[in-house]
């Protein structure tokens, strides 16, 4: 699939499916999956065809129905894109004991980086109109999806806070100590004072947030370092545990891609917000 450099509004979405009208996809849904296949018979030719399974099926009619999204209204585009995150951790997530959600498949360990990319144009709606000229994550898992969502913000500069000190960690920096909800124990958080500096407008941008800790750690750096913080983008969040509503009242922006409202490790069910 190629990745559009361009940054007008249709090709934000990376899609080489041919334009197909979003009724079509809607009401005859059968004829729909067919035509693709035609598409693939008549370009690549039918031993390609005979390749694509199911699942190659199912992510190209993501893709055409994202890439019909972006002419829509921004409240269904951005309804769309939530919706391809909830499908993913209904799929692919498990509930683990201890309010654990475990997202390896495509967030955590392997990345998917089409979904990530995705990602980046939710928050880059949400956000519009804000001025964001860098993005703060903390390692590990906020890197990745940091790094493909700055693209959708100007290539704007991504920094990692480190949660260990490290002879690479030069110079003054800026630190906090926060307690992580899922190894169950205090880590310090690092920025150096050269990557974080007064009148920075900051996007905070990480993969899960549950109690809110990583994030009021990574708030405190900012305010130490007197930057802005213009708003929060979150992959999952995990409502029940409060830290998102929590940071809400106190008037950040947290825009939460999909909100897991219950899950349960008995039977696997995971509820999200509507
Ligand atoms: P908080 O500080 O909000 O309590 O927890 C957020 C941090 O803990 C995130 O940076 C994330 O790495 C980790 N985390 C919290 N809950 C989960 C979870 O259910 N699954 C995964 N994979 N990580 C989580």
């Amino acid at each position: 699939v190629p990745l559009s450099g361009s940054a007008d509004r249709t090709s934000q979405v990376p899609c080489s499916v041919p334009p197909i009208p979003l009724f079509f996809a809607h009401a005859h849904i059968q004829t729909f999956v067919r035509s693709i296949h035609v598409y693939h018979m008549s370009r690549s030719g039918v031993r390609l065809a005979r390749s694509i399974g199911a699942r190659m099926l199912n992510s190209y009619i993501r893709l055409a129905v994202c890439h019909h999204l972006m002419p829509l209204s921004r409240p269904t585009r951005l309804r769309g894109f939530m919706k391809e995150l909830e499908e993913r951790i209904v799929q692919q997530g498990t509930v683990k004991p201890g309010n654990v959600l475990k997202v390896d498949a495509f967030l955590n360990h392997q990345c998917d980086v089409e979904l990530f990319d995705h990602m980046g144009a939710a928050w880059a709606e949400h956000f519009k109109g804000k001025t964001i000229d860098k993005i703060l994550t903390i390692e590990a898992s906020g890197i990745g999806i940091a790094c493909v969502v700055a693209r959708h913000f100007g290539n704007v500069p991504v920094v990692f806070a480190k949660k260990a000190q490290s002879i690479n960690l030069d110079g003054d920096q800026y630190t906090t100590t926060v307690y992580s909800f899922t190894k169950q124990k205090e880590f310090p958080v690092i920025v150096s004072k050269r990557y974080l500096n007064e009148g920075d407008h900051v996007l905070l941008i990480d993969d899960f947030l549950a109690n809110g800790k990583a994030l009021k750690g990574l708030i405190e750096l900012c305010h130490e370092a007197g930057a802005t913080v213009e708003g929060i983008g979150i992959a999952v969040e995990k409502g029940f545990q409060g830290g998102g509503d929590q940071l809400r009242e106190e008037g950040y922006d947290v825009d939460s891609l999909a909100i897991v409202e219950s899950m349960d490790p008995e039977n696997g069910t995971i509820e999200f917000r509507s």
